[in-house]
């Protein structure tokens, strides 16, 4: 783990999965607000021994969603620090029992969610709602971007110093090459909020897979563009009159998809689920009922 600034009191702590944003107050830096707090088991204990080598104590976790990479510190530091809770609201429903995991993991049953996150439960002290435009905390102001998508309450902030950090509203090009289905909850939202997002003039922005960087422009296009290249594989794996174990089965085979535990290849079918309510939304498919399941055909144009 190390630290680096991005400008400003705004720094970036860099875990093995994800970076965390963290505003250091004024005068001294040594009391933070982090954007996040990053994955759970040994990487949250590590972040926690981090802090106290670096003599940085959390106030404030400022949440843009409640995925368990970006959550998972969250317990352990208010064990430790008291730190406090500002969450979205649509995703806070998750910290007072793990079933609300649902909300984000549709296809994980309530036991699963509950076997899954059990560690995730902490005290949410501020809900953010999506019209709150400015969060003030500890006298330090931050700008919300609501930003669905990705999760249905997925918020960006944008920190006094101007830097605008993104959560998983977008991810590096190099993180773009390991996913074949990124995740999404509600893809025309994901893309409607990408593309906003895209008129930003902020001077830094830091996204937590796997970058800081000056400019998302481009970035953003290739986001989208990899959306659209997602829907045309998984179309390319329908054969009109699957049911959709099939159309997963086929995908699966043709992406190479493997799933290392149980837990990701639920997070695959979640995926998976989500592009096909989108081609479906958007009309590229549709569905009919056989009279014992639904058959899933490519709309003939
Ligand atoms: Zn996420």
């Amino acid at each position: 783990m190390r630290i680096f600034q991005v400008k400003g009191q705004t720094w970036v702590i860099e875990t093995p999965s994800v970076l965390i944003p963290i505003y250091r107050l004024p005068p001294d830096g040594s009391r933070i607000i982090l954007i996040d707090s990053g994955n759970s088991g040994e990487e949250s204990q590590a972040l926690l021994a981090f802090l106290e080598k670096e003599s940085l104590t959390p106030l404030w976790i400022l949440l843009t969603h409640t995925h368990f990479d970006h959550t998972g510190g969250n317990a352990a530091l208010q064990q430790r620090w008291r730190t406090k809770i500002a969450c979205p609201i649509a995703e806070a429903a998750s910290a007072f029992t793990p079933r609300f995991y649902k909300l984000n993991y549709q296809t994980f049953t309530p036991a699963e969610c509950e076997h899954y996150f059990e560690e995730f439960r902490y005290q949410v002290e501020k809900f953010i709602l999506p019209t709150d435009q400015v969060i003030e905390l500890d006298g330090v102001t931050f700008t919300a971007i609501p930003t669905p998508g990705h999760t249905h309450g997925h918020t960006a902030y944008i920190t006094p110093d101007n830097v605008a950090c993104l959560g998983d509203l977008l991810i590096s090009e190099a993180t773009l090459e390991k996913f074949n289905i990124p995740t999404g909850a509600d893809r025309l939202l994901d893309s409607q909020s990408k593309s906003r997002i895209r008129e930003l003039t902020c001077d830094a922005y830091v996204l937590s897979h796997y970058e800081a960087r000056s400019e998302i422009k481009q970035l953003c296009d290739h986001n989208l563009a990899s959306s659209r290249l997602m829907y045309d594989s998984l179309l390319a794996c329908l054969q009109d009159g699957m049911f959709l174990f099939e159309w997963f089965a086929s995908a699966r085979s043709a992406l190479g998809v493997k799933g290392k535990n149980d837990r990701l290849r639920l997070v695959f079918e979640r995926n998976m689920l989500s592009a096909v309510e989108y081609l479906l939304d958007s009309g590229e498919i549709t569905r009919s009922w056989t009279g014992t399941g639904w058959n899933f055909t490519k709309t003939k144009k």
